[in-house]
């Protein structure tokens, strides 16, 4: 007999949604907390900046049993993607268990000693606690604004000018006969430069630190979910835990696969002339990959070609009214600035004691499977094993984690597999993969396949791979299939 527990679900984006539905559905009590007044996380309207679309080809951005609606185009805009969460919501009936407009402001062990995280919540200017048996928390990483200053912002404020973070350019017509200044490098950046560069901007500059490697949508012609999210690829990056045998079989094809990557490498700097615009990354492709990767907006080469977006290596060195003066010395007219410099990653409600155990003084996140510590029982992270499939990898997670909370799990790891397991990634991350460090290290790219496999065995799944292996090795993570997957796990109910 498996207890009905009283579960909090913390936020109400992607992962929230997929964490509501997993425990409901198991027969749990949920009770979810969003803060803001709609559903959706970053794909919430009044967060999101024009012209915003996903990364991901939209069969990579759904649900197992939900797929985007067939007129949706192959890279849905934001409210499109905000369209489907809602309907999604609506398939398994998950308002109900919401409360919006809820803040959570801290969680700490329960005084009374029982198992379980007590919530101080706060809505409409009222403080209450609340207790619970277990919490799945579903912030993402995208929840606090990174706010920087620049020597001389006041002045050049007071002079007229305005400094955002990317965040809050909410309406192009924030750029339309200024001069927009965007500072950093990322899939943000370069859409808000592309679309104030559209958007009837005087001038618009992309000032970014270092080059990165970006992909294009499509790669000579091809588009990229048929390179970048196979088996087959994904195996040539080093991922964790590999056994000897596997390392000699990945240095006798090491030839093979330095040629492969060059060959992208090649690729991507004929198509992108990356040359030509002095942004040629410095470290090889295969090194690089991970959640920060950016996909390349459409229209920024475009944009340097015809020179109504320049590119500048470098950062924000002061403020002069009227202008931004980078580190470069360069002047550059600037009525807009806007800071596309992230989000703080973090979990501010959580008790110092248990971030501390939570987090490692340089940052590094440790938790198994990116989901739990021992350390801090009765919670786990959903969404927090972020991706370039990051629905899927939240259902997936979602589905684990139920299970582990109910010791359902085919596999329940104990607590010094799960100790040595974190102990183990955390050294991948720092000496053999350091890109896997983005995040916090809570990224999963482009070990999809990996991680899945991983959480398929621990929950029990009798079928985690396509029948046909030619089609598992060289085709892209099929939703559906992973909804199969999780099907022919054993199944329960609670109470
Ligand atoms: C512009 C943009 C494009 C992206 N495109 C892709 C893509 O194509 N593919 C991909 O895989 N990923 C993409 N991502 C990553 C994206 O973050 C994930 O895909 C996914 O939306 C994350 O969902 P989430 O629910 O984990 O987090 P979020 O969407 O960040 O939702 C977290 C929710 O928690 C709430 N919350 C936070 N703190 C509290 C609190 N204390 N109390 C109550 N509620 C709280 C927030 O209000 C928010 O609604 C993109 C991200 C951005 C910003």
């Amino acid at each position: 007999m498996i207890n009905r527990k009283t579960v909090a679900v913390i936020g109400g984006g992607v992962s929230g949604l997929a964490a509501a539905k997993a425990f409901d559905e198991r027969g749990h009590r949920v009770i979810g907390f969003e803060r803001s007044h709609d559903f959706g996380g970053v794909w919430e309207l009044s967060r999101s900046y024009p012209d915003v679309q996903t990364q991901s080809p939209k069969e990579l951005y759904c649900y197992t049993d939900l797929p985007m609606p067939d007129d949706y185009p192959e890279w849905p805009k934001g409210p499109q993607v905000h369209k489907y969460l809602h309907s999604y919501a609506d398939k398994h009936k998950l308002a109900r268990l919401f409360q919006l407009n809820t803040n959570v402001q801290s969680m700490d062990r329960r005084a009374d000693g029982k198992p379980g995280w007590t919530l101080t919540l706060e809505a409409a200017g009222k403080t209450w606690e609340q207790d619970f048996d277990f919490v799945a928390v579903c912030t993402g990483q995208f929840s606090d604004k990174n706010i920087i200053t620049h020597p001389g912002q006041d002045a050049f404020t007071s002079a007229g000018g305005t400094v955002i973070h990317s965040s809050e350019y909410t309406d192009s017509a924030m750029a339309e006969g200024r001069h927009v200044v965007v500072l950093g490098g990322s899939k943000s950046a370069t859409d808000i430069a592309v679309n104030a560069a559209k958007s009837g901007a005087k001038s618009v500059t992309l000032v970014y630190r270092e080059p990165v490697w970006r992909v294009p949508y499509f790669v000579g012609g091809i588009n990229f979910k048929r390179l970048l999210y196979m088996r087959a690829q994904e195996q040539q990056f080093n991922s964790w835990g590999r056994s000897g045998l596997a390392r000699v079989i990945a240095a006798v094809f090491q030839p093979l696969i330095w040629a492969n990557f060059r060959g992208l490498e090649m690729l991507l700097k004929t198509q992108l002339k990356l040359k030509k615009w002095d942004m040629v990354p410095d470290v090889p492709i295969e090194k690089d990959i991970s959640c920060s990767v950016p996909i390349v907006t459409p229209g920024l080469f475009e944009g340097f070609n015809d020179g109504s977006i320049k590119p500048i290596r470098g950062t924000i060195d002061h403020y002069e009214p009227g202008y931004a003066v980078l580190t470069t010395g360069d002047k550059v007219p600037c009525d807009l600035s806007v800071l596309a410099v992230g989000w703080k990653l973090g979990v501010p409600y959580l008790s110092q004691e248990y971030q501390d155990k939570l987090i490692e003084p340089d940052g590094q996140y440790r938790v198994y499977r990116l989901s739990v510590n021992p350390d801090l029982p009765d919670m786990g992270f959903v969404g927090f094993n972020s991706s370039f499939c990051t629905v899927l990898s939240a259902e997936m997670i979602a589905n684990w984690l139920v299970r582990y909370c109910d010791g359902q799990l085919a596999h329940q790891p104990t607590d010094k597999e799960m100790r040595d397991n974190m102990e183990m990634m955390l050294n991948w991350r720092r000496n053999e993969r350091p890109a896997a460090q983005i995040y916090g290290g809570l990224c999963s790219a482009p070990f999809h396949f990996k991680h899945f496999d991983e959480l398929l065995s621990d929950i029990g799944a009798k079928k985690h791979k396509r029948s046909n292996p030619l089609a598992e090795q060289f085709s892209y993570p099929n939703a559906k299939a992973y909804g199969t997957y999780l099907a022919s796990a054993p199944q329960y109910q609670a109470g």
